[in-house]
């Protein structure tokens, strides 16, 4: 791994650097950049500008993993709250939520996430959205495949991500490309082992076309998650070959990643989505974004020197 994104993670998990950075007087503009805000009224402001925009939203609210069945329960009630809102903001046609399951009690029990996950997906229902269930690391894929095909059974559109550095995602590409299914493709951004991940950034890149073609093939819904600008053209060159017009796929980036490019895609009549992140446990969520990108960190910490 980097040494820079090894450093920032490693910062991320100490408490002292934890406590200083996320108790400073850091602009708001700077947290700002990638995360809606800490309230539902932030999550709700940011989605309706870009809505406004063109673009669709997902809305991730931020937590850690969770291991006891009442913070399993508050992050539900946060999830209905959310949708609540969207409703009433008149929003929930252009906004769909993304869920992990660990934040809804997957480590304590996997009938407990499914029971928790149903009752936001029966939510968004209500709501005139849908639920995509986040992919997490390597040891809760299966149980995650397993959830989702269970609330399938009465929520057709819940929608599944695949990660390509997975050996074993072009598989469960082809086993999840049947009609209708909605499947996010990204490249997975947790440290996994050789066993099961390829570790070059070139073989990722592979398996995410082979990916790519796969779901193309099929007749779901795929929703390519990339900001790789190697990638899309490659995507939006593969979708035409497949005879797919925009609206039959597409395209999504995290919010603050990217923005021009995600007004582009837009204007040439793709779907983006933007993945919208919002929540007072914001500081993981930001470290591992700062991780990813020197330039972004550089970013961060000149604001935090000039406004603190
Ligand atoms: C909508 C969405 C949902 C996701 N959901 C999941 C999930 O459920 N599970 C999961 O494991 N992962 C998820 N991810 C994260 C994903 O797996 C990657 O870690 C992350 O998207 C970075 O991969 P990349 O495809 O952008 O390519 P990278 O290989 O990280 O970057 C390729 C190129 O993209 C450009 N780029 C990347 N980041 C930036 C940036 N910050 N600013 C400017 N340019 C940049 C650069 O040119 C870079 O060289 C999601 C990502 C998105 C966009």
């Amino acid at each position: 791994m980097n040494p820079l994104r090894s450093l920032i993670l490693a910062a991320a998990d100490n408490d002292v650097i934890r406590r200083t950075v996320a108790t400073a007087p850091v602009s708001r503009d700077v947290v700002r950049r990638f995360v809606a805000g800490e309230t539902v009224a932030d999550a709700i402001e940011v989605t309706r500008q870009l809505v406004d925009s063109g673009l669709t939203v997902t809305l991730d609210h931020l937590g850690e993993d969770t291991t006891d069945a009442d913070l399993a329960d508050q992050t539900v009630r946060a999830y209905l709250e959310l949708l609540d809102a969207l409703y009433a903001e008149g929003l929930a046609a252009g906004a769909e939520v993304s869920v992990k399951l660990t934040a809804v009690g997957q480590l304590l029990d996997e009938q407990l996430a499914l029971t928790n996950a149903a009752r936001i997906c029966a939510a968004a229902e209500q709501c005139g959205t849908t639920v995509t269930l986040d992919m997490e690391d390597h040891t809760t894929t299966d149980s995650t495949l397993r959830v989702l095909a269970e609330l399938r059974r009465t929520w057709p559109s819940v929608g599944a991500v695949l990660q390509a550095y997975l050996h074993r995602t072009v598989g469960d590409c082809a086993r999840l490309a049947g009609t209708g299914s909605r499947v996010r493709l990204c490249k997975g951004a947790y440290a996994e082992p050789a066993e099961v991940a390829y570790q070059d950034m070139h073989e990722v890149n592979l398996s995410y076309v082979r990916c790519v073609n796969t779901l193309l093939a099929g007749d779901g819904y795929p929703m390519f998650a990339t900001h790789d600008p190697r990638l899309v053209p490659i995507v939006d060159a593969r979708a035409e070959a497949h005879g797919r017009k925009p609206g039959g796929f597409e395209f999504q980036m995290l919010y603050g990643i990217r923005p021009e490019e995600q007004r582009r895609l837009a204007a040439l009549g793709h779907t983006v989505r933007v993945y919208v992140p919002y929540g007072v446990q914001w500081y993981g969520y930001l470290m591992r974004r700062l991780a990813e990108r020197p330039a972004n960190t550089a970013f961060f910490l000149r604001a935090l020197v000039s406004r603190s």
